[in-house]
């Protein structure tokens, strides 16, 4: 009852002190309610509130990585992200697309409209539909929040809500740390996957992209694996993966995607990126202090419970490599840092400049690039 009682005053105070503190109390009221109920459910958060989180969380991950400070890569972007998010359910968000300066291959989404690519992913990509495929998955997973779930599944935050304001780490802190540590470190679970692979590649083709983008991009990354060593090797032709691959080609079959641009020279006009041989991409410690999140992370993960969902760790877009997520624990890596429990694709070197690379784009310019690339 006294907890109860905390919590409100609280969430009084926080609505007191401007958008920050509103979001603040707003958190703190939905895991209140999820509490009473005993249960995890969806967070009431608005539009407004979901952007600042993201703005956060995205903030970490760029802090991480760096962005690639280049103008024309980043209007790129913008124009085939902007194409796709216009035929998403959520057309309206501040879409963000920012291009990360590492050679690990990954792709990270971000509350509020955040996608985030890295310079090594760019490298494998093919061509523009194997673009519009990992963009599409990205945008899926904004549009459908699974990148805010993992607020009301964290513990910490759970923790923290019950807690005074005395703590070291403030509930709006441990909130950004949970969504960043759930999208940078852990991935997302089986079935939020498998929702963006399925809801992606349909709004790839609807947006007019050759549907089997994504399955020609994860095909690259799987043969990548199979080239480097053998215990890569090995886990290249992991079944996930393949369940993964035949599932998507499954779905394209029989939901009659038809769509067929591919718009590679369009592509190869725009994006210049070499790939790096996975066993030579320079890594960090994941364990270093400097990176994104700090302490915070580390008391984070002590606090988080043990995965009631046994098997999700290594089935998010850029955990596909062996020696990522789950996987790590029965590959032993041997990538160029050599050691134990080190994912190039997660812990690669990043750039050291955060900052977004600003783009305006205006409808008639969207319009225009999609004609020119022959997209409905
Ligand atoms: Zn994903």
């Amino acid at each position: 009852m006294m907890r109860t009682t905390a919590l409100v005053a609280i969430a009084v105070f926080g609505a007191s002190l401007g958008v920050e503190g509103k979001q603040l109390g707003q958190i703190i009221k939905g895991i209140q309610v999820a509490q009473k109920a005993n249960e995890v459910r969806d967070l009431a958060m608005t539009d407004a509130e979901e952007q600042e989180l993201g703005t956060a969380v995205s903030e970490r991950i760029r802090t991480r990585y760096g962005v690639v400070q280049d103008a024309a890569v980043h209007r790129y972007l913008a124009l085939v992200g902007t194409a796709l998010a216009q035929g998403s359910t959520r057309p309206a968000l501040p879409w963000t697309f920012v291009v990360l300066d590492t050679d690990g291959v990954n792709a990270f989404a971000a509350p509020g409209g955040y996608v985030h690519i890295t310079r090594g992913a760019l490298a494998l990509v093919k061509n523009e539909a194997e673009l519009a495929g990992v963009l599409g998955h990205e945008i899926i997973h904004v549009t459908e929040k699974h990148t805010i779930k993992a607020i009301q599944k964290s513990k910490a935050v759970q923790m923290g809500a019950a807690e005074t304001l005395s703590g070291s780490s403030s509930l709006m802190e441990r909130a950004v740390t949970a969504t960043y540590d759930n999208i940078v470190e852990r991935g997302f679970g089986r079935a939020e996957e498998n929702e963006s692979d399925e809801m992606g590649v349909t709004l790839a083709n609807k947006t007019g992209y050759a549907p089997n983008g994504l399955v020609g991009f994860l095909t690259t990354l799987k043969d990548r694996n199979k080239a480097s060593t053998e215990k890569r090797g090995l886990f290249a032709s992991h079944p996930e993966m393949q369940e993964r691959l035949d599932r998507i080609t499954r779905l394209i079959a029989s939901k009659k995607l038809t769509a067929t641009a591919t718009v590679q020279p369009r592509y190869a006009k725009n994006i210049s990126y070499k790939p790096v041989v996975v066993t030579v991409i320079a890594v960090v410690d994941p364990g270093a202090a400097g990176l994104a999140g700090g302490d915070t992370k580390a008391a984070e993960k002590k606090e988080e419970p043990k995965a009631e969902e046994p098997k999700k760790k290594g089935f998010g877009l850029g955990r596909m490599m062996p020696g990522g997520g789950g996987e790590k624990k029965s590959a032993q890596v041997t990538a160029s840092g050599g050691a134990r429990g080190v994912d190039p694709e997660k812990d690669s070197k990043g750039g050291s400049n955060p900052k977004v690379v600003p783009v305006k784009i205006v409808a008639a310019e969207v319009a225009a690039f999609k004609k020119e690339g022959g997209l409905p």
